[in-house]
């Protein structure tokens, strides 16, 4: 792979917008939103109608190397298809997430942009942007990460397709966060590391969430530790085996190249499970004190009981058997860690099966279980039921939002049906200061 700083700057004659790769190779503090961008109609580069790949990097700020992985796959691309057109089809673009934090290299200004993508703060964000109001930075953000997701989709000539670039704090292997729907799953499979299910259950708010409703599939890859120089190279290598997976570019014109990208994942999935599931999640608050006890990486190992962490109120141990999931050893942020599980392959086959039949709408025959009254995509239980049977059931018909209290649970598809839903319970069925939330 040829350095970037050494690497010449293609000239576009046709292009009409000024190359933004350029500054992004020196340092981020001149980034702009369109990191870059090869085909689609109207692009400098008339290439023949085909999938979208749109790529996000940097919705957290201290994350710079997605974007410099999509500096090198755009310059490549541009040199490839100049010498040989017939080797990409179709759209890849290149998006800066927090420009303003990528500039300053914080998390983020005032809030975390990767949990703004639910529909109440995405309603939020475009109610007041298009009324003139006040936003904070990360609304003035997402507005116009929105805008430029939405339009590439709206002037796609195929399927759509985003990959959320991100590195983690801890020294991790490099993984996929998959968001329980069968197309998603698949998609998956393109990019050779393990895949981590369930995390858009208990995370709200992460960008791939909405672009499923957008878009055809989006995932999450995360790369490794923040400063790492190889986050970079893995961020690349996934980059290159989506745009194979789904036929933007030839696999011929590209083998030496994806040899190469697949040598550099592959070795991380060995002595992991490919899917895993999240299934516990320690949250954290500013004024909780959170410190995660020293060397832990990602996927370690755990048993139930083990200590892990320590807060104000004590020491904080696994609430489970698995693999620990993100541990949290930055001063910002909600998650202190995740507890997965390796997801189960008869679940997998099942729910691709089930899903298209729509037995959810035989769900609520099930004893102890009825339909919301809210008029949303959500079913409310009895626990005792739910405890033995639902779970399972439900996951696999792709409810995976679940909540309870006392006599009452409601498991929904989405994060938001199931908190409507459960607000639609009377008062004191849900007393908020004592209810549980977990995930299924
Ligand atoms: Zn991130």
């Amino acid at each position: 792979m040829i350095p970037i700083d050494q690497a010449p700057i293609p000239t576009t004659p046709r292009s009409t917008t000024p190359d933004p790769e350029r500054l992004a190779t020196s340092s981020l503090t001149d980034i702009k939103r369109v990191i870059g961008r090869v085909g689609g109609p109207s692009a400098d580069h008339e290439s023949p109608p085909g999938p979208t790949v749109i790529i996000v990097a940097g919705q957290h700020g201290n994350e710079p190397s997605g974007v410099h992985a999509a500096v090198r796959v755009l310059q490549s691309l541009r040199t490839a298809v100049e010498r040989e057109p017939g080797c990409f089809r179709g759209e890849f673009i290149a998006l800066a997430g927090n420009v303003e934090a990528l500039r300053t290299g914080v998390r983020f200004i005032e809030t975390d942009l990767n949990r703004l993508w639910t529909p109440g703060a995405i309603d939020e964000t475009f109610a007041r942007t298009e009324r003139g109001e006040p936003v904070s930075a990360e609304q003035r953000e997402q507005r116009e990460l929105a805008d430029e997701i939405t339009d590439a989709v709206l002037r796609s000539r195929g399927p759509t397709f985003l990959l959320d670039l991100h590195t983690t704090s801890a020294s991790s292997r490099p993984f996929l966060a998959v968001e329980d729907i069968v197309r998603v799953r698949e998609l998956a499979r393109a990019i050779p590391v393990t895949g981590v299910l369930g995390l858009e259950a208990m995370i709200r708010g992460i960008l791939p969430d909405w672009f499923n409703t957008v878009g055809d599939a989006g995932l999450i890859f995360e790369a490794g530790q923040h400063d790492d120089p190889a986050s970079i190279e893995r961020h690349e290598a996934a980059i290159w085996l989506l745009l194979a997976e789904v036929g933007v570019i030839g696999h011929s014109a590209f083998a030496a190249r994806l040899e190469a990208a697949r040598s550099t994942l592959e070795p991380f999935s060995r002595g992991l499970p490919r899917l895993l599931e999240a299934r516990a999640r320690h949250s954290v608050s500013p004024e909780d004190g959170f410190r995660m006890r020293k060397g832990f990486e990602n996927f370690h190992p755990v048993v139930r009981g083990d200590l892990l962490a320590g807060d104000s109120a004590g020491t904080i141990r696994a609430p489970m058997s698995g693999w620990l999931f993100m541990p949290l050893y930055q001063p910002q942020g909600e998650d202190g860690f995740f507890i997965a599980r390796r997801a189960s392959r008869i679940f997998m086959r099942l729910s691709k099966v089930l899903r298209p039949l729509k037995l959810h709408k035989l769900v609520h025959l099930l004893p102890g279980v009825s339909r919301s009254d809210a008029d949303v995509d959500a079913f409310v239980v009895n626990p005792k039921v739910a405890r033995v049977l639902a779970h399972e059931v439900f996951a696999m018909l792709g409810y995976r939002r679940y909540r309870e209290h006392a006599g009452v649970g409601v498991f929904g598809k989405t994060a938001e049906d199931m908190h409507r839903a459960w607000y639609a319970l009377p008062e004191e069925l849900r007393n908020p200061r004592r209810d549980q939330s977990r995930s299924s």
